[in-house]
């Protein structure tokens, strides 16, 4: 459990004509792994003022979830990021706003006001774990695959997820100017979430620029461990399917399955109400579910088809 009251984490501008970088922590109250890297980072960043180029931010995501170690209280705080549901939060009641209500407009208010102003480029890295073993990677829009950025975190990418999941805080990003993906930093309540975060956000400053390299050499605690970490998993994946769950379902995991673990097809990996669930297709296994609440039951992956 994490008890968090303060929306901003750190708010550090250096000198003008540089990148604005927003770090994302805990938009899943469960993952509080994300929240904790970006403290450590801003405990140097603070030393570091006047040798950084541009501005740095770092945000808590969902309070009240982090306070209760809940994913979400009443919705996903990682899926209600589209118009309609902005438009729906507007129209009710201040009396009657409830759950993740408060954070959502918060949030978004932030978000749109940093979307202005005058930066070279605008960064987002929206920090996430996973509820299975090997879940170090990135999620970016296809569009950003190129970026020397994505690259230096040499982490698996996956290109397409934004196709299976709506209202995630990444689309909301990308269209208000930001070039945003999401760092999984492992399996959360571990503390190797913690460095690999750190470890993450400290690459994202170096390729930004927003440090001299020197600065950043000398304070990421874990300059080995991305490249380490990736060595034995694939570089680029794309979904091939993706298994849906509701509650009524009674969605349960098979155990043992990691990310990027083959699965060949028929293989029989889940069970819901209906019986036993077998793998439509063969490929690698995606972000199982092993925790209570979540809508994506799993995804099949693969590394794109060559041309
Ligand atoms: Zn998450």
């Amino acid at each position: 459990m994490t008890i968090v009251s303060e929306r901003i984490i750190g708010d550090i501008q250096g000198a003008p004509g540089g990148p604005l970088l927003l770090l994302v922590g805990g938009i899943h109250g469960n993952e509080p792994a994300g929240v904790q890297a970006i403290k450590q980072v801003f405990e140097v960043l603070r030393e570091q003022q006047d040798q950084l180029r541009g501005r740095v931010v770092g945000v808590v995501g969902n309070r009240p979830a982090l306070q209760h170690g809940a994913r979400f209280v009443h919705y996903d705080l990682n899926r209600c990021w589209t118009t309609e549901s902005w438009q729906r939060l507007l129209a009710k009641d201040r009396q009657e706003w409830m759950g993740e209500d408060q954070e959502f407009f918060e949030l978004n208010t932030l978000f749109r006001e940093l979307s202005q102003g005058d930066y070279t480029q605008r960064i987002c890295a929206d920090l996430h774990t996973t509820s299975a073993e090997n879940g170090n990677f990135i999620v970016v829009p296809e569009s950003e695959l190129q970026l020397p950025l994505v690259h230096g975190l040499h982490l698996p990418v996956v290109v397409d997820l934004a196709k299976y999941l709506r209202g995630t805080l990444l689309q909301f990003l990308a269209l208000h100017g930001f070039v945003s993906f999401a760092l999984e930093g492992g399996k959360l309540g571990t503390p190797e979430a913690v460095n690999l975060h750190e470890a993450g956000i400290w690459e994202i400053i170096r390729a930004a620029a927003l440090l001299p390299r020197g600065v950043v050499s000398e304070h990421n605690p874990h300059p080995a461990l991305l490249a380490e970490i990736a060595h034995a998993l694939p570089e680029t994946v794309q979904v091939r399917y993706h298994h849906r769950v509701q509650p009524r379902d009674r969605f349960v995991m098979r155990p043992g399955y990691k990310n990027f673990m083959p699965v060949a097809e028929g293989e029989y990996l889940a069970d819901d109400e209906n019986g036993p669930i077998h793998a439509p297709c063969s490929g690698l296994m995606f972000m199982p579910l092993y925790q209570a609440q979540g809508e994506d039951g799993f995804f099949i992956v693969a590394p794109p088809a060559p041309n």
